[in-house]
């Protein structure tokens, strides 16, 4: 058979056969990766350092010693859970800083065999390994504390949920999940039945489905790793041609996991004006029996604030969730990643792509989760398509902050009540 040689980023794949799974479309999101892994493996290592310096110091302030020493190695293992060529593998080892171990794990062993030539090709040998089993079972092997992975990367065939239970077991405490999903029709509201059945969640069919299909697979993520007394921290989570991808750190912590309730909401959707009112699961209130001030204690909501119709339109409502209601990126590692892309547009052939990306993310209005549709908003009520300057210009004068969403270029964010937004159209 004919080899193909396929060259991205630092790494050379040579294919021999088709049965291997290789989508240039992803270069995106193998770039995005790179840079977000780049600046998590530094901040990791720097955290690691930290901890180790402390314990050593109270080690050493025990036995009476002065001088502190500190090993600058920090053990950073990423698993690529499901890697098909390899290349995703590859391309950590030669341009992600800081690994120590990366294992490339696939259940087909065409799939193996193309990894490991392509480990030779590219002169890996010392950083990876590889692995010929089903992903969960590598995870599973992976749970104990001493064993789990800084990293670890899920990018399957459409989608993930079977792999989570593994996955949120297998990686440290502030580690990394790099999560993508591509079963966009079960996710954005085709088959809401399906998709509780995978993902715990109903999805709904609206105009903001890829942001509403992120705060899903968030959900789900988080309802996994609470099981286990641990909880997610969303670093930036992506909605990209046909596919979503997430990124969050897991950390262990049983009295957080109480905190999940304040951190999810029901979904009331109008079937007439498309409009979303969301109810929060739980939420959160100073406890006066608490020593410490600043103690929050969890409360659950009395009675549903959200009725049967919708008070814009008299319209009935669909009801869709839970979903992740509390923001779905961290402002400040986004601007890190998006700095170092800056700065090294060399290093990524999606650079441009990646640096607009981000920008947009970093604009969003982060405790406004979901948005309205222009086209879908005037297309209710039979009017050309308004231009979008003009009404986030109206709602800035109305006093309501605004922004885009980077999942839609019609999209609008904005804490005015749906009202406003109407008045706004009406008086267009
Ligand atoms: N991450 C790769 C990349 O960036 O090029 C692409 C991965 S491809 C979408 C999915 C891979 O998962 C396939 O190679 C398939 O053989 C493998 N796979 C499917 N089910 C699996 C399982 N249960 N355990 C391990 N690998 C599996």
């Amino acid at each position: 058979t004919a080899t193909k040689s396929i060259k991205e980023g630092k790494a050379e794949i040579c294919l021999t056969t088709e049965k291997v799974f290789y989508n240039p479309v992803q270069e995106f999101n193998r770039d995005l990766s790179i840079a977000v892994l780049t600046i998590f493996t530094n901040e990791y290592k720097a955290e690691q350092l930290a901890k180790a310096e402390k314990r050593g110091k109270t080690q050493n302030t025990t036995e009476g010693i002065e001088e502190t020493q500190t090993n600058n190695e920090v053990d950073i293992s990423i698993l690529e859970a499901l890697s098909a060529t390899g290349l995703r593998s590859i391309r950590y080892a030669k341009e992600v800083p800081n690994v120590t171990k990366i294992v490339a794990n696939d259940l087909s062993k065409q799939a193996v065999e193309t990894i490991q030539a392509n480990i030779v090709h590219n002169q890996v040998e010392n950083l990876i390994e590889t692995s010929h089993d089903d992903a969960c079972m590598v995870m599973y092997k992976h749970k104990h504390p001493m064993k789990r992975f800084a990293a670890i990367d899920l990018d399957p065939y459409g989608c993930p949920s079977v792999f989570l239970d593994s996955a949120v077991q297998s990686v440290q405490d502030g580690g990394l999940l790099l999560i993508t999903a591509t079963d966009m029709a079960v996710l954005a509201g085709n088959a809401p039945e399906t998709c509780y059945s995978k993902y715990g969640a109903i999805s709904l069919k609206t105009k903001c489905c890829h942001e509403v299909a992120l705060r899903i697979m968030l959900q789900c993520i988080e309802s996994h790793a609470n099981r286990y007394s641990r909880y997610i921290v969303p670093l930036l989570s992506i909605s990209a041609d046909f596919y979503i991808r997430v990124f969050v750190k897991v950390y262990t912590g049983a009295i957080h996991c109480k905190k999940t309730t304040s951190k999810l909401s029901m979904a009331y959707h109008c079937t007439g004006c498309d409009n979303i009112t969301l109810q929060p699961l739980g939420g959160f209130k100073p406890n006066p029996t608490e020593k410490n001030p600043t103690q929050t204690k969890a409360y659950l909501p009395a009675a549903p604030p959200v009725g049967e119709f919708c008070t814009n339109c008299n319209q009935r409502h669909h009801l869709g969730g839970p979903l992740w209601s509390a923001p779905i990126h961290d402002e400040a590692f986004v601007t890190r990643v998006l700095n170092h892309v800056e700065n090294n547009p060399e290093l990524f052939g999606t650079a441009k792509r990646i640096a607009g990306v981000l920008a947009m993310v970093r604009e969003e209005l982060l405790d406004i989760p979901l948005y309205h549709s222009m086209d879908r908003l005037c297309g209710r009520v039979h009017l050309e398509t308004m231009p979008m300057l003009v009404m986030r210009s109206a709602l800035l004068n109305a006093g309501y902050k605004v922004s885009y969403s980077h999942a839609s270029r019609m999209s609008i964010k904005t804490r005015a009540p749906a009202h406003v937004v109407w008045d706004i159209i009406r008086t267009w």
